[in-house]
């Protein structure tokens, strides 16, 4: 069988990596270097509610010769008709967002406000149930300019020795039914639906499975109204390939896109070496990665896109 002309991407795309600019461990600028070496041709960094990572990153996906999607994931209020909170989370993808539209500057310091208040009272709860550990260790481990959450904190108790595992951190204190847990105010998903759009992104529904709806395993009809709603609000498509979804799921979440005319997309959720999944794991087509490519050039230009900014 001939070789592949070296002209030819390789076939993978990722379109969900977090880097340590949110709770992934890797640098923003060596993200390039491992999806290449991961036999991916093109890749989003999508870091929890900052684009902090997005620059350096760019700037050396283009010395490795690697298609690169500037990309933030936003978390939002899981309650999208006000019907009462549903169990899950409710995380939003922007993709081939302009990381210095000013809506993205406004939007990411109000998180940051919000989990500064946020995290501390994790903490404080922690020490009423005898677990103590300082704020200062948590924002030490997590670095400077990094978007600070759980999974930082739940490292830190596994580092005193309080827990385990990540996965008993939240599971026994910080997760949603944790002794320990805090919310915080998210924005709705219109907002951020909105935003994403002003700043030239499309936005897309991460991971489904984590808004854990009731019917999960059933005909799917709590997602359907869900994804109904948030396509009424501008939502453009689903993360139908995920490291969570299993194979039943990426095919009921791409009949579900397919019903409701919704761009798809996939990702890893790649988070260095604080989880187990690999780069690449989600095994997304390239074709992915350029429907969405083509899709944000028609409506934005292709200087838009290449570039990574407004022309
Ligand atoms: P935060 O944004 O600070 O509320 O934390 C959310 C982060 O915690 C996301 O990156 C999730 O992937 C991670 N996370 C949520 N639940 C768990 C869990 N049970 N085990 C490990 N990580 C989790
Ligand atoms: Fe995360
Ligand atoms: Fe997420
Ligand atoms: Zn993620």
């Amino acid at each position: 069988m001939p070789a592949a002309p070296d002209s030819a991407p390789p076939r993978w795309c990722d379109l969900h990596l977090h880097s340590n600019a949110s709770d992934g461990t890797d640098e923003p600028a060596d993200l390039p270097r491992l999806c290449k070496a991961a036999g991916l041709s093109a890749f989003a960094l999508t870091d929890h509610d900052t684009v902090a990572g997005v620059a350096a990153c760019a700037a050396a996906a283009k010395k490795q010769k690697i298609d690169f999607v500037p990309g933030i994931e936003l978390s939002v209020d899981p309650d999208v008709d006000g019907t009462g909170e549903p169990a899950g989370t409710l995380h939003l993808l922007g993709l081939f967002i302009d990381p210095g539209h000013p809506w993205l500057g406004e939007i990411t310091q109000a998180l940051t406000r919000a989990r500064a208040e946020r995290n501390p009272e994790i903490i404080r709860k922690l020490s009423g149930l005898g677990v103590r550990i300082a704020y200062d260790e948590v924002l030490d481990l997590a670095g400077p300019g990094t978007t600070v959450g759980r999974p930082h904190i739940a490292q830190v108790l596994v580092k005193k020795g309080y827990v385990k595992s990540v996965h008993e951190a939240f599971a026994k204190y910080i997760g949603s039914g944790g002794a320990a847990y805090a919310r915080r105010d998210l924005m709705t998903a219109k907002e951020a639906i909105k935003g994403v759009h002003a700043a030239g992104g499309l936005a897309l529904l991460a991971h489904p499975v984590q808004l854990r709806l009731p019917d999960e395993d059933r005909p799917g009809e709590a997602l359907a109204h869900v994804v109904g709603r948030l396509k009424a609000q501008g939502l453009d498509g689903l993360e139908t390939r995920h490291s969570d979804h299993a194979p039943a799921d990426v095919a009921r979440f791409e009949a579900l896109a397919d019903r409701l005319n919704l761009l798809t997309t996939g990702g890893s959720d790649y988070h260095g070496s604080r989880k187990s999944i690999q780069l690449g794991h989600a095994a997304v087509p390239r074709g992915v990665y350029e429907r969405l490519r083509d899709e944000a050039r028609r409506r934005w230009g292709p200087g838009r896109v290449v570039a990574g900014r407004k022309p």
